[in-house]
C-alpha cells in the first residue's frame, strides 16, 4: 500500500507535502515523489527510490516551491522499484501529473492503444497511461479536465485512487477513485 497526499493554497505546498507522506510512511513504500506547479507554470518532479529522507535531501539540494502539488509514496506492483518508475507520472507535454495507488488492470491494452498514437511511455508503470489517456482525450475532444478524468477513468480497469494535477489549472487538485 502506498499514500498519495495533495495541497492547492496559499502555501509552498512542498513541506505540506512532505509531512503529509511522513505521516503514511507506516503503510510501507520503496520509494517517493512529488509533483509541484511553480510560479512560472511548469510542472517540475523530484523523486528517489528508498527512504523519504532521501527525497527530502533531494528536495533541499534542489528546492521545489508552489501552491499546487500532489506526492507520493510507492509500493511497485508495476515495474521494479526504481527512481524512473517511482510518481509523479507526466503526460507527454508535461502538462499533467498523476499519483496513483492501486493497479490499472488493463495497462498492457491501453499502452499498446497509445503508444499506436505515438506516446512515447518512460516508466514500467501502469500509472503512466493515466497522464497519456487523459492528454489524448484533452487532444481528441476538446473536454475540459474534469469531462477528460471521467472519460479515461471509464476506461482504466481496476481497483485504484489517483490525484491529478494540471499545469494549467493552479487553483485546483483532481482526486478519484
Ligand atoms: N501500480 C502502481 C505502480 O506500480 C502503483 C503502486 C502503488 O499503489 O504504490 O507504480
Amino acid at each position: 500500500m502506498c499514500g498519495i497526499v495533495g495541497y492547492v493554497g496559499p502555501k509552498n505546498a512542498v513541506p505540506l507535502l512532505i509531512e503529509g507522506l511522513k505521516r503514511l510512511e507506516y503503510r510501507g513504500y520503496d520509494s517517493a515523489g512529488v509533483a509541484v506547479r511553480g510560479a512560472d507554470g511548469k510542472l517540475r518532479v523530484r523523486k528517489r527510490l528508498g527512504r523519504l529522507s532521501n527525497l527530502e535531501e533531494a528536495l533541499e539540494a534542489s528546492p521545489l516551491s508552489g501552491g499546487l502539488g500532489i506526492g507520493h509514496t510507492r509500493w511497485a506492483t508495476h515495474g521494479e522499484p526504481s527512481e524512473v518508475n517511482s510518481h509523479p507520472h507526466l503526460d507527454g507535454s508535461g502538462r499533467i501529473a498523476v499519483v496513483h495507488n492501486g493497479i490499472i488492470e488493463n495497462d498492457s491494452e491501453l499502452r499498446a492503444e497509445l503508444q499506436a498514437k505515438g506516446h512515447v511511455f518512460l516508466s514500467q508503470t501502469d500509472t503512466e497511461v493515466i497522464p497519456h489517456l487523459i492528454e489524448e482525450i484533452l487532444k481528441e475532444s476538446g473536454k475540459t479536465p474534469a469531462e477528460a478524468i471521467r472519460e479515461a477513468l471509464k476506461r482504466a480497469k481496476g481497483a485504484y485512487a489517483l490525484g491529478i494535477v494540471f499545469r494549467d489549472q493552479p487553483d485546483v487538485l483532481y482526486a478519484a477513485r
